[in-house]
């Protein structure tokens, strides 16, 4: 299967020096065609139907091992009922953005219930993560601007960097010295920005606020972060990275979230002061010029958000799940990398091994994708596994089991 990996890894590296677009596009459709000719293809699985925990593809269940929905609010009954119920009070769509004829009031509801969990004066919500940090991040900053960025950081938010025109200098992940080396020399420029992931996704290790909020004191430097994979896992009630830390959040200029994962729908968010909030409504050209969620996308993430703040009990089971499984994992000799969070990597190292042994779990029922370059550096190939609230002791021990296995055969444990 080393053969396979090395075609993968060869056609990502080759695909951008083609020039033509035309030619590249025909290598890449040949490239993916090579690849599904071993079929081993585990991208774009089409799910039939999904309990969230449990999906069935195929005409087969398998237990997922790769969903985002860490309380397991997707499937709640209240979430269920509350976006039936207002696809049929307000239809499918809004017809149109937010700043003209597509705010509800609904939008607004879900602003303020943002602010007032993540303690800001206000909070503005988007179409997507992806598009919550391309957005707010370039429409914030620019030219004669800096932004510092670590390695580990989501893509969609070196793309915001890239599309803002600032200067982007890159650190080595949770390097502090190659940071303050940056930071020392950033004095020649109008605003100086340090966004990090608060979970990083990859590994899913917490980023260290308060050495990070020391920095930024000391140098006067804006910080944004983003909580995709902290909000709803950690802190008091799930209410992310500075309740973990037992930190003021006035520390922090820019608060990001998602909604596409413990908070059971689609969406982003940015939270902060009331003057950064008005003008992302009117200047954030991703709110301005497209359309706004639906009724139903809204009011799902609204329902999460109030049972998470109710009731922590899916909090708690998730973490003793969280335990349970990577406790399992290291026991049998598997390396979770950094993990703190519910992100759970399991470390294999060779593309070609991951991708063989995603047959040999898809087989046993497991559903999980190999993670492998250009989104991990080359030969730190891995499976990206996701524990939840909802999954089952019996389904933790299924899991735990078929990866003993897969190690065996693997000559990995
Ligand atoms: N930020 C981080 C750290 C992420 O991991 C992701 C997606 O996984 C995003 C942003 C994008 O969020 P969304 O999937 O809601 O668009």
């Amino acid at each position: 299967m080393q053969q396979l990996g090395e075609i993968i890894i060869n056609g990502l590296k080759n695909m951008n020096k083609i020039k033509k677009i035309k030619s590249r596009l025909n290598q890449c459709y040949h490239w993916i065609n090579q690849i599904k000719s071993y079929n081993l293809f585990y991208w774009y699985r089409g799910i039939e139907n999904s309990l969230g925990r449990e999906v069935n593809t195929n005409g087969r269940k398998m237990i997922m091992m790769g969903s985002y929905d860490y309380l397991g609010l997707s499937q709640d009954p209240e979430v269920k009922e509350a976006v039936s119920k207002a696809v049929l009070k307000y239809g499918s769509s809004t017809g149109g953005p937010r700043l003209l004829s597509g705010t509800l009031e609904l939008h607004e509801e879900l602003e303020n219930a943002i602010a007032e969990f993540k303690g800001t004066e206000a909070a503005v919500s988007f179409n997507s993560g992806y598009l919550t940090n391309l957005t707010a991040i370039s429409t914030l900053f620019g030219k004669g601007d800096l932004i510092i960025l670590d390695k580990f950081d989501h893509t969609s938010i070196y793309d915001g960097a890239k599309l803002s025109g600032a200067d982007i200098q890159i650190f080595g992940h949770n390097d502090f010295i190659a940071l303050e080396e940056i930071l020392e020399t950033s004095d020649n420029y109008n605003n100086v920005l340090l966004v990090l992931d608060a979970v990083y996704s990859a590994v899913g290790s917490i980023a260290p606020l308060p050495k990070i909020i020391e920095l930024t004191k000391k140098y006067n430097v804006m910080l944004y972060l983003d909580e995709a994979h902290s909000l709803g896992v950690i802190g008091e009630k799930g209410k992310g990275i500075d309740s973990h830390f037992g930190i003021n959040n006035k520390e922090i200029d820019i608060l990001m979230g998602t909604l596409s994962k413990a908070l059971a729908s689609i969406g982003g968010y940015i939270a902060g002061s009331k003057e950064l909030v008005n003008f992302l409504k009117f200047f954030a050209n991703g709110i301005v010029f497209s359309g706004s969620p639906p009724a139903s996308i809204t009011i799902a993430a609204l329902t999460a958000l109030n049972l998470m703040e109710k009731d922590d009990s899916r909090l708690k089971r998730l973490w003793k799940n969280i335990e349970h499984y990577k406790s399992g994992l290291n026991e049998m000799g598997y390396n979770t990398m950094e993990t703190e969070s519910a992100v759970v990597p399991i470390l294999i190292e060779n593309e070609g091994v991951a991708i063989e042994m995603t047959q040999y779990l898809d087989k046993e029922g497991i559903f999980t994708s190999p993670f492998i370059y250009p989104a991990v550096p080359r030969n730190t190939a891995r499976f990206r596994t996701c524990m939840t609230a909802s999954h089952t002791s019996e389904q933790i021990n299924r899991v735990l089991d078929v990866f003993e296995k897969a190690g065996k055969k693997f000559d990995l444990i």
